[in-house]
């Protein structure tokens, strides 16, 4: 069967890869595609599921659309607020809901294995995470780092917001012990690097990540959108769909 997919975010960046890593697949064809002024409770009629990048005030939109029309989505915007779980939740009553900060196999690897790492090391080894993108992102830090921190905090056996430090400027004194940091690079093209430290006594270990097209992101939200089709409602995560163990 072949999904028809909505793109919500459709002039962005990451709306035209995903509408060029489209052409040529069979498990997937694009029925409909929306940006800033579009109507999108008509166009989701026309179509299976939905897949959104575009911004949080569009995404929280979407979504409400999409509880009416009962339609999967694949949702890949990143900086939503505290307002957005909520109704992501109220959706996964009716229909098949992916969220995730980054679509690609490498990252949602990544994930597993900083979490084994911080497990085996334990917050004697310091943990930190940076990210670099592109001058024209707006969210910071990105989804994907905080994805990536929060997953060093379960290895950890953590809640992350309890140790979490996103800024040190001025006389921030010693690192505690434990404590999980995410700094932010933003400069140029860069499409996304994120590479997390674990640095012990002597000796340091990093897991990175270099993105170098947003094709990936685009390829990994059609492969969620074609998975999610036919799905019970629900939320799911990029792990589910890749088959990686959560
Ligand atoms: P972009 O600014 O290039 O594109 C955003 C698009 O959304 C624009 O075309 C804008 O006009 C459109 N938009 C604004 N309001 C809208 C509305 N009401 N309805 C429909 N469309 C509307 O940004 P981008 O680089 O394409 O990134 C978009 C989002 O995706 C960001 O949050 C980014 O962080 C995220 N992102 C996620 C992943 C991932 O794998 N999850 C990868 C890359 C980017």
């Amino acid at each position: 069967m072949t999904a028809r997919v909505l793109v919500v975010g459709a002039a962005g960046k990451m709306g035209r890869a995903v509408q060029d890593a489209a052409v040529g697949r069979e498990d997937v064809k694009i029925a409909g595609t929306v940006d800033q002024g579009d109507d999108v409770a008509a166009a989701l009629a026309g179509c299976d599921v939905y897949i959104d990048f575009s911004t949080p005030a569009a995404t929280l939109a979407a979504a409400r659309a999409a509880i009416g029309a009962k339609r999967a989505a694949i949702i890949g915007t990143t900086g939503l607020g505290a307002d957005a779980e909520p109704l992501f939740a109220e959706l996964a009553k009716v229909a098949p809901v992916v969220v995730a900060a980054n679509f690609s196999l490498g990252v949602n690897l990544m994930l597993g294995l900083v979490r084994q790492a911080a497990r085996a090391l334990g917050p004697a080894w310091d943990a930190e995470v940076v990210e670099t993108h592109h001058k024209a992102k707006r969210d910071a830090p990105s989804g994907t780092a905080l994805a990536i921190a929060r997953s060093i905090a379960a290895g950890h056996g953590v809640d992350y917001d309890s140790v979490k430090r996103h800024t040190r400027d001025g006389d921030v004194g010693p690192r505690p012990r434990g404590e999980i940091g995410v700094a932010t690079l933003r400069g140029g093209d860069v499409v996304g690097e994120h590479v997390a430290y674990f640095f012990g006594e002597h000796e340091r270990i990093e897991i990175a990540h270099r993105a170098t097209s947003r094709g990936i992101f685009a390829t990994g939200a059609l492969v969620a959108a074609a998975w999610a089709v036919g799905k019970p409602p629900g939320r799911y995560t990029m792990l589910d769909v890749l088959g990686l163990p959560s």
